[in-house]
């Protein structure tokens, strides 16, 4: 056995001496007594667990326990949510916070945040207000729509949609667009949830309007399209044009509703991205509601908009659920400055970060890329080698799934021996525990960082100097 001297439990200081020293009467005036008393027992437990298994003793002076407690009451008011820096190529990445919201929309959440406003107070006849009215005739300007209002998010969005609308009723749903999106948001789990009944048309590939209007009976009360944002059918495929459904709806007194998913209220074309669809076609089609994310291509806060007909939206508003998925003062103020953004499309491509990063030009994401090489050499130190490749970045959140952005990246490859495989995993744990953690992804044996969505490298530069210490 071990036949090192065992450093005795039973030498370990006692809570109460601890609370009485000094330094921690400076930890106490930071912390509070609760939260250093806690953590005065945490610390001397972990020193109970780690001795009898430990081989080498672990230091029990009192100044070096009083040590580990400062760290660990550090660890614990480290803020958990945090920025980090996304160089993973996926731009509005749904794991890292979607999309950055633009400067207009920060002062506009920081000028309401403090204090009193008017979200639900009408100025001009000093009565209750409604808080959609912040936004809905900005919405109503921009896409066309009769009414709108704004919920927690698009899922959200739908599941209200469906339940205003169709509860206790049939909807109709092509097999090709019984999609699934991350997080476990699943149409027919919605539909489910929502009450209401679906009925699914055609097959996975094809479906016809004969398919639709086979479907319909007393029982129905929507037709639904599901913009298939996360995959793409190709191949022997045919799906019935919006136009077509929206005309076979209003034959029988249904609905036609479309959940957009991205949606966006650009022509993307004009920042040589991928044409991707507008509330604006959807209603020129027949549509009577449409839904979208305010995250996703909007490139603004997290929330769910839902346009459309007038009494569709009437009703809508007057569902109880309403209530429970509105959306906060925060969201209002930000999705509010956004919309006012979109009103001048001449500025978009520079004012709303997302949009400005997905038209980013890969030269000049190639430029940055190499000016950031011999920093990140010295700061890896021989460990590993570091080169800039041509990347494809992805627009992410499921929006065009299929389209892929030429980028750059740095590629960084170890050098040392052993596995590859460990040494990746190892250097990208290593740019994770970072200040502000870097965030990349390990592709064929090499740890990518993908420089699209890096616009000031100062405090990537400036951090690196602690990648050794990590
Ligand atoms: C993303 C998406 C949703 C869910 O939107 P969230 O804003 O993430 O809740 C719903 N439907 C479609 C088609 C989507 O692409």
């Amino acid at each position: 056995m071990n036949d090192t001297a065992k450093t005795d439990l039973s030498d370990l200081p006692s809570v109460h001496f601890l609370l009485e020293q000094d330094v921690v009467a400076d930890l106490i005036v930071d912390h509070g007594r609760d939260l250093v008393t806690d953590s005065i027992r945490e610390t001397l437990q972990s020193l109970r667990d780690e001795i009898p298994v430990a081989k080498k003793s672990p230091d029990i002076s009192t100044a070096a326990i009083i040590r580990r407690l400062a760290r660990r009451l550090d660890q614990i008011s480290q803020p958990s949510l945090r920025p980090v820096f996304n160089l993973t190529g996926t731009v509005l990445h749904t794991n890292l916070g979607r999309a950055p919201l633009p400067a207009e929309a920060i002062e506009a959440m920081s000028r309401v945040a403090a204090g009193a406003s008017n979200l639900e107070f009408d100025l001009g006849r000093g009565k209750r207000g409604d808080r959609d009215d912040h936004l809905e005739s900005l919405v109503c300007r921009l896409t066309g729509a009769e009414a709108a209002t704004v919920v927690n998010n698009n899922a959200a969005a739908v599941l209200l949609t469906l339940n205003s609308l169709a509860n206790r009723k049939e909807v109709a749903v092509s097999r090709g667009e019984l999609i699934e999106i991350g997080g476990a948001f699943r149409i027919p789990d919605i539909m489910a949830r929502a009450g209401c009944k679906l009925h699914e048309v055609g097959t996975t590939n094809r479906t016809h309007l004969k398919d639709f209007a086979a479907a319909i009976s007393p029982k129905s009360a929507m037709l639904m399209k599901v913009h298939t944002s996360n995959y793409e059918v190709q191949g022997f495929t045919a799906e019935v044009p919006e136009h077509d459904l929206a005309t076979l709806a209003h034959e029988h007194d249904l609905s036609f509703v479309v959940d957009l998913g991205s949606g966006t209220l650009a022509d993307l074309t004009r920042f040589g991205l991928p044409a991707e669809p507008t509330p604006n076609q959807s209603f020129a089609d027949g549509a009577d509601v449409v839904t979208f994310s305010g995250d996703k291509l909007l490139g603004g806060p997290q929330c769910g908009i839902i346009a459309g007909r007038a009494d569709l939206i009437a009703k809508i508003k007057k569902n109880p659920m309403k209530r429970a998925l509105r959306v906060d003062k925060m969201t209002i103020a930000a999705l509010e400055a956004i919309f006012r953004l979109y009103l001048n499309p001449d500025h978009l491509a520079q004012k709303i970060p997302a949009l400005r990063l997905l038209s980013r030009p890969q030269e000049e994401i190639r430029a940055m890329a190499n000016s950031l090489v011999p920093h990140l050499a010295a700061a890896l130190d021989g460990e590993a080698e570091v080169s800039v490749i041509d990347s494809f970045s992805q627009i992410g959140s499921g929006a065009l799934p299929v389209d892929t952005l030429p980028s750059a990246a740095l590629a960084i490859s170890p050098t040392s021996g052993g596995s590859v495989g460990r040494q990746l995993k190892r250097l990208a744990a290593a740019f994770r525990a970072l200040p502000v953690p870097v965030i990349g992804r390990i592709h064929e044996d090499q740890l990518l960082f993908d420089i699209r969505c890096l616009e000031d490298s100062t405090i990537f530069v400036e951090q690196l100097s602690s990648l050794n210490n990590s």
